[in-house]
């Protein structure tokens, strides 16, 4: 990967997770994400799988503000998200995974009423990945090379990897 290609995907990871643009991730877009997600899967915010995604969106941004917020001012700057949030993503995923998990596991169960079922149809998935602001063609592509079950459905653990695989970008010759 070239730099130009690496500030690209490093621009759109950070414009996903700043929901509302403004330059800087905090609690707000965690919650915009939540609120967004309950919006397409027409949940109730003031009901119990509401309730989870907020818990979960709560939680997902204390981890990122954990690895990220260097100078603890409630704010994760483009640069501190390239420098802590990247860095600890290509370093460790999966402890980013057990950062995303509570958040994704709410997001699952939001999606499915019938909460019997683990993980997630592909294309529900290309679904949330375009509500949290991934871009479409990322998300059909992505979703669809996912392995599925013998129930056409992709393993809850196997979309925590694969959204921590996501959100880390390699950098120019590494
Ligand atoms: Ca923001
Ligand atoms: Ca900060």
């Amino acid at each position: 990967m070239d730099s130009a290609e690496y500030e690209r995907k490093i621009a759109s990871r950070f414009a996903s997770f700043d929901q509302d643009g403004n330059g800087y991730i905090d609690r707000q877009d965690f919650n915009a994400a939540a609120k967004a997600v309950l919006a397409e899967f027409g949940v109730a915010a003031r009901s119990d799988r509401g309730q989870a995604l907020y818990d979960g969106a709560e939680a997902f941004w204390q981890g990122m503000a954990g690895i990220a917020d260097v100078d603890g001012d409630q704010r994760v700057t483009r640069e501190e998200f390239v420098t802590g949030a990247a860095k600890r993503l290509r370093d460790s995923p999966a402890r980013f995974g057990e950062i995303a998990r509570p958040f994704l596991h709410a997001v699952l169960a939001a999606a499915d009423e019938d909460r019997s079922r683990s993980g997630a149809d592909p294309r529900v998935l290309a679904r949330v990945m375009k509500v949290l602001g991934a871009p479409e063609e990322d998300a059909d592509r992505l979703a669809a090379g996912l392995p599925v079950g013998e129930d056409g459905r992709v393993a809850e653990n196997t979309i925590i990897t694969a959204f921590a695989g996501y959100c880390g970008v390699e950098p120019p010759d590494a």
